[in-house]
């Protein structure tokens, strides 16, 4: 795995330094999201900035990706197959807080300022 694709856009980006990339749209984070079915895979999630879609995933052993859910960011979704708040619910609000918190030294910048045009 060392590419992201987005599945509503097909927007791709390599991974490495994905998020502190100036011409990067795409910021990938860790929300700590776990499956009912499958609680011992690692989710993580992606947001495209090219599309305003967030998208949760995971790297399967072998390198390849699995895509999961995907929504734009002002949907209300509902994830019934996760557990816990962080899961239930669209994770727009938890990734730009998230965003916003650690750019202590404004280093996702680029980030900020797309997500002020939201
Ligand atoms: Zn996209």
């Amino acid at each position: 795995m060392n590419k992201l694709e987005c599945p509503n856009c097909n927007h791709s980006e390599i991974i490495e330094k994905m998020n502190y990339r100036k011409d990067s749209k795409i910021y990938m984070a860790k929300l700590f999201l776990v499956q009912k079915e499958n609680p011992d895979l690692v989710v993580n999630t992606f947001m495209c900035f090219a599309c305003n879609h967030l998208t949760n995933f995971a790297g399967n052993v072998d390198g390849t990706i699995e895509y999961f859910e995907t929504y734009k960011y002002d949907k209300d979704v509902k994830f019934d197959n996760y557990h816990d708040i962080h899961g239930e619910r669209n994770q727009f609000d938890s990734i730009k807080r998230m965003i916003i918190d650690i750019n202590f030294d404004n280093n996702l910048d680029h980030f900020i300022k797309r997500l002020d045009k939201l």
